[in-house]
């Protein structure tokens, strides 16, 4: 193998990280865990000629937490969102993306803003980040910005930022009481596997015996993770029923544009989310304090 030549900076504030992808433009790339993009590299499917590395800025590495709004610096990584949400019985369905992510190395280096900017259609993050509603702050020479992250993801790895903006913070309310989150993903193995579907459920205001309002996410199942907002409407605020939530899991399955490829076939994916939403809204429900 021929070895990577690029040259490497760490700047020490965002304005210099800035500046310095401005200066060089699309041969620059920003690194935070380097755990797909040094994969990419070795491909050679990016080979850039100069990388910028993250991991001086500490503002990066800040949580905020302002009532139930919380707000994650891009380079967190899973573990230490693992850690964090620990503590918040609502957040499960987070914690359960975020440990299904590779192995233990790379849940130690990858980070919630290199999930996010890679944008792949199976990043595991995604959909419970989509039904919490989050959004994205990105920092440019024209200074900060927010976006929803469903406005933020246009298709594999295309995203809304500019070459010179760096994703700085991720930010989104937590479920507040009758509130619960759950997560579900299906791959070939159960450990160090692209998802082959994921879902992932938000439960907020549900009462004793109603579904209150249901945010329902797929990943792997179209260029983009989404929001299954037919199933949504469907369940929102109807009475616990097991034939409705199998009615929401086949109109989920047909929302979705799968791809066949050596992994699976379209027609198993659709499936796959056919049978996991019931699931997961289930288990959602079912983790909602009494
Ligand atoms: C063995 C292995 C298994 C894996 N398994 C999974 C899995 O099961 N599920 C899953 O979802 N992913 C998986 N991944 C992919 C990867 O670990 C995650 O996507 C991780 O979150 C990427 O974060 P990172 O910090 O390493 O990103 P990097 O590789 O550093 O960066 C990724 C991309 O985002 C850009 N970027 C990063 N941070 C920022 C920022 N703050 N602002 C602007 N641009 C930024 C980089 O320029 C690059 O283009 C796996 C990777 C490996 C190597």
């Amino acid at each position: 193998m021929t070895a990577m030549a690029f040259d490497y900076s760490e700047p020490q504030s965002i304005a210099e990280g800035i500046a310095l992808a401005g200066r060089f433009g699309p041969a620059a790339s920003f690194i935070a865990g380097g755990t797909d993009l040094v994969i990419q590299m070795r491909r050679k499917s990016r080979q850039p000629s100069h990388v910028i590395s993250l991991q001086a800025l500490d503002e990066l590495k800040q949580i905020e937490r302002d009532g139930d709004i919380v707000t994650l610096g891009a380079l967190l990584t899973h573990k230490q969102l693992e850690d964090y949400f620990a503590a918040e019985p609502a957040m499960l369905g987070l914690i359960e993306s975020a440990r299904v992510i590779g192995g233990h190395q790379v849940r130690n280096a990858g980070t919630i803003g290199g999930n996010i900017c890679n944008a792949s259609p199976a990043a595991d993050l995604l959909p419970q980040l989509l039904t919490l509603g989050a959004e994205v702050e990105l920092a440019g020479p024209a200074g900060r910005r927010w976006l929803k992250l469903s406005d933020f993801l246009l298709g594999p790895g295309r995203t809304a930022r500019a070459q010179d903006e760096l994703l700085t913070r991720v930010r989104f309310a937590m479920p507040g009481k009758g509130g619960a989150t759950a997560f579900i993903k299906a791959g070939r193995r159960r450990a160090m596997e692209i998802s082959l579907i994921s879902v992932a459920v938000r439960i907020a205001g549900a009462g004793a015996s109603d579904c209150g309002q249901v945010a329902i996410a797929i990943g792997a199942a179209a260029p983009v993770a989404f929001r299954a907002s037919e199933a949504e409407a469907l369940l929102h605020g109807q009475p616990r029923d097991a034939a409705l939530l199998k009615r929401a899991g086949e109109v989920a399955a047909a929302q979705a544009t799968p791809l066949s490829d050596v992994r699976a076939s379209a027609d198993y994916r659709r499936r796959l989310i056919a049978a996991l939403v019931p699931r997961a809204v289930m288990a959602c429900l079912e983790r909602l304090a009494p």
